[in-house]
């Protein structure tokens, strides 16, 4: 029998305010284990949390990008249960009345597009993190306890790893946008569980599902939910049933493992954190927050095709990220030639800054030199190939284009008589090719425009040479 995959995703995401959701501790990666906590994120007996409100604001602005609806009315709740790298032994969260309601998130799919509806996204605190070691036992670091976590739980839409990914991608680069978390998954500030079951192709009943823990790469929940769709279809074709439970993954066995099953999980008895009162957020606070949220890339892509006229590639390569988005609109702003930035932009801003660890905010081309140096190319000043070398140049040396361009030499040469001259003696030098290009030869051309332009050190006219090459030689 044919089976159709089903998946549902849990997805934890760190928030990057300053500080923690319940105590003043700063919100970081990097501090030595145990430097940073308190008594109120270790639990210690009497310490009372305080809600910062930053991480309500960012959850909220999670929430309207993607479509939830934002309730009046949440509360926290205590999940209850004892592990070593929850000191409180319990973790604060949202059950009944969660932050933000429903919501949902379009995937685009070799070219078709999918919806994949969330359920919820609550607010949580994370839990610390246990280090285990070989010659040292396990060891516990509870800077990581109180850090801000928003959850998404999606309804069982997704039916491929691939489709699996994809979202995780979407909702990774909508975070990154929105300036709420890193996204940096090597750092942990991303992970989710993954919920895997399988039903016969047609059918609409959904199979039994088995949960694959807190795995923190996107390579892992590819493999991970191949893995499972491999090992329950060989469970459903011998005649056995899968059972529900949770498992953990192994990168380094590329396997899942039983951890516990239903029977077996414990029941967390949640009730209304008492320190903690019921949250109110008002319409009139989250329209202004709605109003602040940037164009997330689905928006621009859109205008950029529509309105300006690019290609697809371009759009989304722009919009991929904020930075160069906003790098980009600056300089339409400047100089209205959309597919002209955008060349400069794919070709050399990004090849020049990679690797080199700057932000496009603060690179020295700004939006003003390279569309300077962009308009010099249309009056005619420089070609693009020159333009290509003095930005790299300026991108070095800071300088104003027009200023590096007179320095270097490289104004470009206009002037009809000066070309002229070299056009004819490079034609006199050449008598084999000037034959070639009466046969019909058309690399004839290139190769006098080449000579040409190499004489002149780019800086001829490339059209002035072109027409003059054509004319002289058929005199
Ligand atoms: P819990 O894990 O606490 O029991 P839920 O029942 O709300 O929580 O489900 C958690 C996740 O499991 C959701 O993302 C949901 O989409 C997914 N899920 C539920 N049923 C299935 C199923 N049959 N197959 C795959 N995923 C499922
Ligand atoms: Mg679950
Ligand atoms: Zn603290």
């Amino acid at each position: 029998m044919k089976y159709q995959t089903v998946i549902g995703l849990e997805i934890h995401a760190e928030l990057c305010t300053e500080s923690k959701v319940f105590c003043s501790c700063k919100n970081g990666f990097g501090f030595s284990p145990n430097t940073n906590c308190c008594p109120v994120c270790t639990g210690l007996p009497g310490a009372l949390p305080v809600l910062n409100s930053k991480v309500y604001e960012y959850a909220i602005k999670a929430g309207l990008s993607m479509g939830s609806k934002i309730s009046k009315y949440s509360v926290f709740e205590r999940k209850n249960y004892f592990y070593p790298d929850l000191p409180k032994a319990y973790q604060i969260s949202q059950l009944e009345y969660p932050l933000c309601i429903g919501g949902h998130i379009e995937l685009e799919l070799n070219g078709v597009t999918k919806i994949i509806r969330l359920n919820r996204i609550h607010v949580e605190e994370d839990a610390g993190k246990l280090i285990h070691s070989e010659n040292k036992g396990s060891l516990i670091d509870f800077n990581r306890c109180s850090v801000p976590l928003i959850e998404m739980v999606t309804e069982p839409d997704l039916r491929s790893a691939q489709e699996a990914v994809a979202l995780l991608e979407k909702i990774r680069q909508i975070l990154v946008y929105l300036g709420i978390s890193t996204g940096k998954m090597e750092q942990g500030a991303m992970r989710c569980d993954v919920n895997v079951s399988l039903m016969p192709e047609g059918s609409s009943v959904y199979g039994t599902r088995t949960e694959l823990k807190n795995i923190s790469s996107f390579r892992s929940v590819f493999a991970g939910i191949e893995y499972e769709v491999k090992r329950q279809t060989d469970i459903l074709e011998k005649g056995g049933k899968v059972i529900q439970e949770t498992r953990r993954w192994s990168d380094e066995k590329m396997q899942s493992f039983a951890m516990r099953n239903k029977e077996e999980s414990q029941s967390y008895r949640y009730f209304p954190d008492p320190d903690l009162l019921p949250i109110t957020v008002t319409p009139e606070y989250v329209q202004s927050i709605m109003a602040k949220l940037p164009r997330l890339p689905e928006q621009r892509i859109k205008q950029y095709v529509t309105e300006y006229n690019l290609p697809i590639y371009d759009a989304t390569l722009i919009a991929s990220e904020r930075e160069t988005a906003e790098y980009f609109e600056d300089c339409l702003a400047l100089y209205n030639k959309p597919k002209e930035i955008s060349n400069f932009i794919m070709s050399d801003i990004l090849r020049l800054i990679k690797g080199q660890n700057q932000s496009l905010k603060n690179i020295p081309v700004n939006p003003k030199k390279l569309t300077d140096l962009l308009k010099m190319v249309s009056d005619g000043k420089v070609n693009v190939t020159v333009a290509k070398t003095v930005l790299e140049e300026i991108w070095k040396t800071d300088e104003d284009p027009e200023k590096a361009v007179v320095r270097m030499g490289l104004m470009q040469v206009n002037d009809m008589a000066e070309i002229e001259k070299i056009v004819r003696e490079i034609i006199a030098q050449n008598p084999q090719a000037v034959e070639e290009f009466k046969a019909g030869k058309s690399k004839a051309l290139a190769f006098f425009v080449g000579q040409i332009m190499k004489a002149t050190k780019g800086k001829a006219n490339p059209q002035i040479v072109n027409e003059l090459v054509i004319k002289l030689i058929n005199i």
